[in-house]
């Protein structure tokens, strides 16, 4: 079996209910190239994607990642998708994951310059080996995100709660936070609250409860933080939303960021000083993450 697989995809409209869609998916020879040179994700990074998670052929949180593929797209202006194409193109290609861990993406972009319609496509590969970082966490740097809480409702344009194409800010913020000497980033507004790291989200534990920054407009709402809440719901434990600063993850008993692939990951230090680490517990989301859900 090959260790990749693409299929580009024939969006078609929202109101289009036919109950196969595998006549507009086509497979493309992945180390061939696919895309028009005049594509919009390349020189803009104009699209909205979404990276899934699956584990021996399984893909976890299906549903809501199409949910919030069709939110970005419609906070985008794209062409909102047809839910079932993408679930059955979703399917398609996670039958091609090889066993263990992998990851499906999906991508909606602006399309070619002056042509007629938006260009999709989904690729499958293996994940990276993540369990050392799962075992021993990370440390992290707060970085400035340069604007304050509430300008992503008051400037719906900035996209902040989409998840675009355009992840060159949060790869910068990757490189700056290694070149400080840590592992990951957590962005912080300007008035210094915490929002989520540059690919996750961010969860705190205070006592029995669990806490992560309401998922306004500035930040993406995680599907991984969603599944995690669910499964501390059940153990007992209580969570919450809520604006929380840097101090507050500075001070708290554990924390976590939280991503479809890389799964969860206890953070060990942040801006240098140790974070209290609670090991079973990030052994135990990591089982329940790893299970199909
Ligand atoms: N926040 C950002 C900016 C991300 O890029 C991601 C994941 O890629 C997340 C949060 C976590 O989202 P999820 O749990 O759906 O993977």
């Amino acid at each position: 079996m090959p260790q990749r697989f693409a299929l580009m995809i024939a969006p078609v409209d929202v109101a289009d209910d036919r109950d196969d869609y595998t006549g507009t998916f086509t497979e493309i020879d992945v180390s061939a190239p696919a895309l028009s040179v005049g594509e919009f994700s390349s020189h803009r990074g104009d699209g909205v994607f979404e990276s899934i998670g699956v584990i021996d052929g399984h893909a976890n949180e299906v549903e809501a990642h199409l949910q919030r593929l069709a939110h970005s797209a419609r906070l985008c202006d794209l062409p909102v998708p047809n839910l079932e194409q993408w679930r059955q193109a979703v399917a398609a290609v996670s039958a091609r994951v090889p066993r263990g861990e992998g990851v499906v993406k999906l991508i909606l972009s602006r399309g070619v310059e002056h042509g007629p319609a938006p260009t999709a496509w989904a690729t499958a590969s293996p994940a990276p080996d993540f369990t050392a970082v799962r075992r021993d966490g990370v440390r992290v740097v707060t970085l400035d995100r340069g604007y304050d809480l509430g300008a992503g409702e008051r400037a719906p344009w900035l996209l902040l709660g989409a998840k675009t194409l355009s992840y060159a800010v949060n790869m910068a913020a990757l490189r700056e936070a290694r070149r400080r000497g840590a592992d990951d980033a957590v962005f912080v507004t300007r008035e210094g609250y915490v929002l989520e790291a540059p690919t996750a989200s961010l969860i705190l534990r205070r006592g029995d409860g669990f806490v992560t920054p309401a998922p306004s407009g500035g930040i993406l709402h995680g599907t991984t933080q969603l599944s995690v809440y669910a499964h501390l719901e059940q153990r007992g434990f209580r969570t919450g939303y809520a604006t929380l600063t840097a101090s507050d993850l500075a001070t708290a008993d554990a924390a976590w960021l939280v991503s479809s692939i890389r799964l969860a990951v206890a953070i060990t230090a942040v801006d240098g000083a140790p974070l209290p680490v609670d090991r079973e517990l990030t052994d135990a989301l990591n089982a329940f993450l790893r299970s199909p859900h």
